[in-house]
């Protein structure tokens, strides 16, 4: 059993026709070619300085935000951070950073 043609995650979400098909750097729609209506979702595999599994790949193509990950790095101050990704535009398969909102300690107000 060989299966090396063709990794695929599935479906395209946002055109429904093609299939997101592994590049290098990205999983994107096979229907990327203009000829084809030009599809443009693309699912980067590095995001803010971090690899993404497939595994949270798959949880974003659901819908779904993923468990908070750690290692991402800010591009300016080189420090680390973790946040939890969800899609942010269902049609280009654009990443947002959702940071969890933590319990603030009290403050004295005024
Ligand atoms: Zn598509």
């Amino acid at each position: 059993m060989t299966q090396t043609k063709g990794t695929t995650l599935g479906p395209c979400p946002a055109c429904g026709k093609g299939d997101l098909v592994e590049s290098a750097k990205a999983w994107g729609c096979s229907r990327w070619k203009p000829a084809d209506g030009g599809c443009k979702y693309t699912i980067w595999k590095t995001v803010v300085g971090k690899k993404l599994t497939v595994e949270q790949i798959k949880q974003l193509l659901a819908g779904e935000t993923t468990e908070e990950i750690q290692g991402f790095q800010n591009p300016k101050t080189r420090k680390p951070f973790r946040a939890r990704l969800r899609i942010d535009d269902p049609n280009t398969g654009h990443i947002a950073l959702v940071f969890e909102l933590r319990k603030e300690p009290d403050r004295k107000e005024g």
